[in-house]
C-alpha cells in the first residue's frame, strides 16, 4: 500500500480470484465456470446490429432484460435489479444496508467476498461457526437482529439450507435485510424466490456465470421487494448508472430464451457430479453432498496442499484455501465426462505415486 491510499484501508485484505491462467494448458476445475459454450441463440444476439450500437450508452434500467427476468420469475420488473456479476449485487447490499448499527452475519465458512466487503466497509460482523460436516444451523441466525449473507448453496461446501428454514430466517428477522446468494441453485437446489413477495426484508441473489455459461460476460441480479430494489438503485445511480454493458444484455436476454439449453447442461453436470463422487469414493475420498456445480472433497491419505500442487503439476487445476477448517480439502469444480475422467485419473496417479 502506497502512502497515497487512504488509511481507512490499512486492515483491507482484498479477495483473491481463483488463477485465471490465459494459454488453457490446464484442466481448469477451479473457479466454477461452466464447461458448456454459451447457446447458439448467445452467439446469434452477438451480432453486427447489436456491436455497431456500441457508439450508444446501453438502457441504464435494462428494462429488456428486467421484464424477461421478471416473467420467468412471476415477478415485475420493479423486484428486479441487475449488478455487473453477483459480486457487484453483494458489494452494493453491504454498501446500502450495513453501518455501525446494522452489523452484517454470514457464516464462518463462506464465500470468500463476504468478509472482504465487510471489511472494506468497516462492518461488524459476525462471523457464525457452522456445525460438525459444515452444517448450518438455521436457529443461529433467527432473531440475531443483524443483517446477514448466506449462500444457498453454500459455496466451497455445496451444502443447502431448505426453503422452509430460510423462511424462518427472513420471518425473524423482519428489521433487517436477509441475502440468500443463490448463485448454484440450479445445479439441483431449491430457490427461495417465491418468498419475495411475502417479506420485504429478503433479496435472492443470482448470476448468469454458473448455470448459464456467461461468466465472461459479468452478470449478476436480485429479485426482492420493491423497497429492496429501490435502494439498491440508489447505491447504483451513485456509482455507475450504466453498470451492465449492451453486449453483456442482449446475450443475456438470449441466454434466457435459451433456458432448455441450459436445463439439459444442468444435468449433465449433476450426472457428471455424481459419477465424480462415486469415483472419488471407491478411492477412499470424503467428499461432502452437493447441490452445486462443484464437490467440497479430502483424502485421507494426502493432505489438502499436496493434493492441489501435484494436481497442478499434472496439469489439473482445483481451488483450496490455507484457512484452517478446510486447508485438507479442495474444490473440484464440475466439468464435462472428459474432464472429471481426467481429473480422476490424476488422483489415481498421485495415491499410486504415494
Ligand atoms: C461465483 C459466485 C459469485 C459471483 O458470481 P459473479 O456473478 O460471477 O460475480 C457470488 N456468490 C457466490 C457464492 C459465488 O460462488
Amino acid at each position: 500500500m502506497s502512502r497515497f491510499m487512504s488509511r481507512r484501508f490499512d486492515g483491507l485484505e482484498a479477495y483473491v480470484p481463483g488463477e485465471q491462467p490465459q494459454d488453457m494448458q490446464y484442466v481448469k476445475l477451479n473457479t466454477n465456470e461452466s464447461p458448456f459454450p454459451p447457446s447458439p441463440a448467445v452467439f446469434a444476439a452477438l451480432n453486427d446490429s447489436e456491436t455497431a450500437r456500441l457508439n450508444l450508452y446501453p438502457d441504464p434500467e435494462g428494462r429488456v432484460l428486467r421484464q424477461k427476468l421478471a416473467a420467468l420469475y412471476g415477478v415485475d420488473m420493479e423486484n428486479v435489479f441487475l449488478a455487473n456479476g453477483s459480486d457487484e449485487l453483494l458489494n452494493f447490499f453491504f454498501m446500502a444496508f450495513c453501518d455501525q448499527e446494522r452489523p452484517v452475519a454470514f457464516p464462518s465458512v463462506s464465500y470468500g467476498f463476504y468478509p472482504v466487503y465487510a471489511s472494506l466497509y468497516n462492518l461488524p460482523r459476525a462471523e457464525i461457526p457452522l456445525h460438525e460436516g459444515f452444517r448450518l444451523e438455521p436457529a443461529d441466525y433467527c432473531g440475531i437482529r443483524k443483517n446477514i449473507v448466506i449462500a444457498n448453496p453454500n459455496a466451497p461446501t455445496g451444502r443447502t439450507v431448505s426453503v422452509a428454514e430460510i423462511e424462518e430466517i427472513v420471518r425473524t428477522n423482519p428489521d433487517h435485510a436477509v441475502l440468500i446468494d443463490e448463485a448454484y441453485i440450479d445445479f439441483g437446489g431449491e430457490s427461495c424466490v417465491g418468498l419475495v413477495s411475502k417479506y420485504e426484508n429478503l433479496l435472492v441473489g443470482q448470476t448468469f456465470s454458473k448455470f448459464r455459461s456467461l461468466a465472461g460476460g459479468r452478470l449478476g441480479y436480485a429479485i426482492g421487494s420493491r423497497t429492496l430494489i429501490e435502494d439498491l438503485d440508489k447505491i447504483k445511480y451513485s456509482t455507475n448508472s450504466y453498470n451492465i454493458n449492451r453486449l453483456t444484455m442482449a446475450a443475456a436476454a438470449a441466454a434466457i430464451d435459451s433456458n432448455d439449453y441450459y436445463v439439459q447442461n444442468s444435468r449433465i453436470i449433476q450426472e457428471n457430479r455424481a459419477y465424480t463422487a462415486a469415483g472419488l469414493e471407491e478411492l477412499g475420498f470424503e467428499t461432502l453432498p452437493s447441490k452445486a456445480n462443484f464437490i467440497f472433497t479430502r483424502c485421507p491419505q494426502v493432505e489438502g496442499g499436496r493434493l492441489y500442487r501435484s494436481l497442478k503439476a499434472k496439469g489439473v487445476l482445483v481451488r483450496r484455501w490455507d484457512k484452517p477448517e478446510i486447508s485438507d480439502y479442495c474444490r473440484v469444480t464440475i466439468g464435462n465426462r472428459e474432464q472429471m475422467d481426467i481429473f480422476l485419473e490424476k488422483v489415481r496417479e498421485i495415491l499410486k505415486e504415494g
